[in-house]
């Protein structure tokens, strides 16, 4: 089974960058320091499976080839790309886990800020790792995704480690993708119930906008948390702390309707165009939420919200959903 020995080989390196990062001086001096000084505790650190990848062009590489795994497998896994170099090198590391907690890929930071490599690479498609497929942390949220009946979502990686730590388990991230169809029905098995909180910035806005509505087809309940400008939820976590961000994201945690009409709206200012076409996305939104007394519910809402008479959505939310089949 080509699968089989993907798993095993991903095994092997997550071990490999865990083995670097713990007890190597090069490891310690820069990778696990580069944990700690972010605030991660080690039973965090060793729990995510977190590691260093050296610099060396195939360090991983040529240690697995010499303890008897293949050329191939490594390739195929994207551990090991042309010249039989190392995919990840000189980064700190994040072991992706599938949703029975086998290791299915990377991800990995650089250590400095350098203008030519990206921040973060990840594992390329691979035949076990899928990243539309993927949902960053869903091993270790799982069960509390369930007992909470709520999934919490944020975009990167350090986000969900920091809220977990800080006892906030139930929290995934769609990393660096925009959410998909997939990741949702994922979240699905385990509760209809989602908070956003993606970065206080303009692509986190966005990408919250652009999930809301893939969410809300799927018949997610979905609220959102707005974060202060320039923050995302491990930076905030780490300045407020664990109980001054809980209490934010209760207090600030807006169903999806208040959410966008506000947003929408607070871009507008008073031009009756502009704001036409802001109710019709809003109400373009709501239309494609399957279930009609949540429907309807909405609308209601929505037309408070915007001050117009709620027939009036009504009808044009009746003619969206006309035009949809
Ligand atoms: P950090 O706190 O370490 O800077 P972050 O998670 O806040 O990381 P963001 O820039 O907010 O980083 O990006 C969110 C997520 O998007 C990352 O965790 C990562 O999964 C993904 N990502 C970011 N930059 C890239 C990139 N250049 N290529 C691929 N994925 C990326
Ligand atoms: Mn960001
Ligand atoms: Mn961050
Ligand atoms: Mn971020």
């Amino acid at each position: 089974q080509v699968a089989d020995s993907l798993y095993i080989v991903n095994d092997y390196a997550k071990k490999y960058y865990e083995d670097q990062l713990f007890n190597t001086d090069i490891g310690k001096g820069v990778g696990l320091s580069y944990f700690k000084n972010r605030g991660f505790r080690e039973a965090t650190i060793r729990k995510f499976g977190l590691g260093f990848a050296p610099a060396k062009k195939d360090a991983l590489t040529a240690k697995a080839i010499s303890e008897g795994h293949k050329i191939d497998t490594l390739r195929d896994a994207g551990l090991t790309s042309k010249f039989d170099q190392d995919f990840f090198r000189n980064r700190v590391m994040f072991s992706i886990h599938n949703v029975s907690g086998k290791v299915i890929g990377f991800g990995g930071r650089i250590l400095q800020k350098d203008i030519k490599a990206p921040k973060y690479i990840n594992t390329p498609e691979t035949e076990i790792y899928n990243k539309s497929k993927v949902l960053y942390g869903i091993y270790f949220a799982k069960q509390s995704i369930r007992k909470e009946d709520e999934c919490i979502l944020v975009e990167g990686y350090t986000d969900v480690i920091s809220l977990h730590q800080a006892g906030i388990e139930n929290v995934v991230a769609s990393s660096g993708t925009s959410l998909t169809k997939e990741q949702i029905r994922l979240i699905k098995r385990y509760t209809p119930n989602v908070k956003i909180i993606y970065d206080g910035d303009i692509a986190g806005v966005k990408a919250a906008l652009r999930g809301l509505d893939l969410l809300l087809e799927q018949d997610l309940n979905v609220k959102v948390v707005t974060l202060p400008e320039g923050e995302d939820p491990d930076s905030y976590l780490q300045s407020v702390g664990a109980s001054a961000f809980k209490k934010y994201i209760d207090e600030e945690a807006k169903d999806f309707i208040l959410f966008k009409t506000n947003l929408l709206l607070k871009e507008i200012g008073n031009d009756p165009v502009k704001k036409t076409h802001v109710i019709k996305d809003i109400v373009n939104s709501i239309g494609l939420i399957p279930d009609p007394i949540k429907r309807s519910i909405y609308i209601k809402e929505c037309a408070r919200l915007v001050n117009v008479e709620e027939q009036l959505l009504v009808n044009e939310s009746n003619r969206i959903l006309a035009k949809q089949v």
